[in-house]
């Protein structure tokens, strides 16, 4: 008896032993009911295994979140309150807080807003990709000049941790491209070469294949188990202990939705403990009519 109750799940074999005669009509009608709550209790089973990995994938994501989020808060209300006081005091004995311990305060204020933004913004972006909502704004742009500019503006932060950051780029490579998205990818993979890349060099490359444009980014850090190399792009999903690395496991999901956007693929190879090489390949003309009408921009009345 096929079990099968929203699709084929398997077969129900039935054999007689004792007596050599075929089934009859009201045994075959009793079999049939029989595979059918068979199928309907391995599909609500299915079901519910799913439903509670949900619930517990979303218990934890909010956990991390939380945590994540008032990561930046910590320091960033010290700095405020300590400059509060410091006002204070200062101003009882009729004097003014010195300008370069206010440009320090706003120095660490500014960078921590920074910090949450970005959180902030990864979130709104799932939830855009979740609604469908993610919208392109298609220009010409040279790949070997966004990877470039993203380089130049890490190129601080690399120097700071010591890191060599360097950029294999030839010739430009022309494509039509949503400029932020592209940067966004760009910015995601290089960040997690210099967050997971143990401080060793990071290179970026950028070439033609035909109507292809690749950019790669390789890193010599902890690198990626075989087992989680396909787990990582997918939602909230993480490969390290969030005790020694923050992070909501969301970089690579939105990176892999914006580059299928663009109709391209992004994958990684890695050998442990010896780095990681993420792949992106685009195409360089338009992005593929099925995606368009997929993704296509609901009425206004849904907001953020
Ligand atoms: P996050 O860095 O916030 O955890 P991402 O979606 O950017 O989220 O990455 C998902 C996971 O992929 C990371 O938690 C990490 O385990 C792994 N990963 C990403 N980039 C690298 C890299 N360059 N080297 C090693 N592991 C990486």
């Amino acid at each position: 008896m096929p079990l099968g109750a929203r699709g084929m799940l398997g077969a129900l074999l039935l054999l007689r032993s004792s007596v050599p005669r075929a089934f009859g009509a009201e045994e075959e009608h009793f079999l049939t009911e029989l595979a059918h709550r068979t199928a309907l209790y391995l599909e609500n089973a299915r079901l519910y295994r799913e439903a509670r990995e949900a619930v517990r994938q979303r218990d934890e994501f909010l956990g991390i979140a939380s945590h994540e989020l008032k990561t930046p808060l910590t320091p960033l209300s010290l700095k405020v309150q300590l400059l509060q006081k410091q006002v204070v005091v200062l101003a009882r004995e009729g004097k003014q807080v010195p300008t370069e311990r206010v440009a320090e305060a706003l120095d660490v204020v500014q960078r921590q807003v920074r910090r949450l933004s970005g959180l902030v913004d990864n979130l709104l972006d799932v939830s855009r990709i979740t609604a469908g909502r993610l919208r392109l704004e298609l220009e010409e742009l040279d790949l070997a000049s966004v990877a470039a500019e993203i380089l130049y503006r890490f190129s601080a932060a690399a120097a700071q941790a010591g890191t060599e950051l360097g950029l294999e780029a030839p010739v430009p490579v022309v494509g039509r491209w949503d400029r932020l998205r592209l940067e966004q990818v760009v910015t995601n993979l290089v960040s997690n070469a210099l967050k997971y890349g143990a401080g060793q060099p990071v290179i970026v490359g950028v070439e033609a294949h035909g109507s292809l444009a690749r950019l790669t980014v390789k890193d010599h850090g902890i690198g990626i188990a075989p087992d989680d190399l396909a787990r990582i792009f997918e939602r909230f999903e993480r490969a390290v202990s969030d005790r020694h690395y923050g992070g909501l496991g969301l970089g690579l999901y939105i990176t892999r939705q914006i580059v299928e956007a663009f109709g391209g693929k992004v994958s990684a190879l890695s050998t442990p403990g010896q780095g990681a090489t993420f792949i992106l390949e685009l195409p360089r003309g338009d992005i593929p009519e099925e995606w368009l009408s997929a993704h296509a921009a609901p009425g206004p009345t849904q907001g953020e």
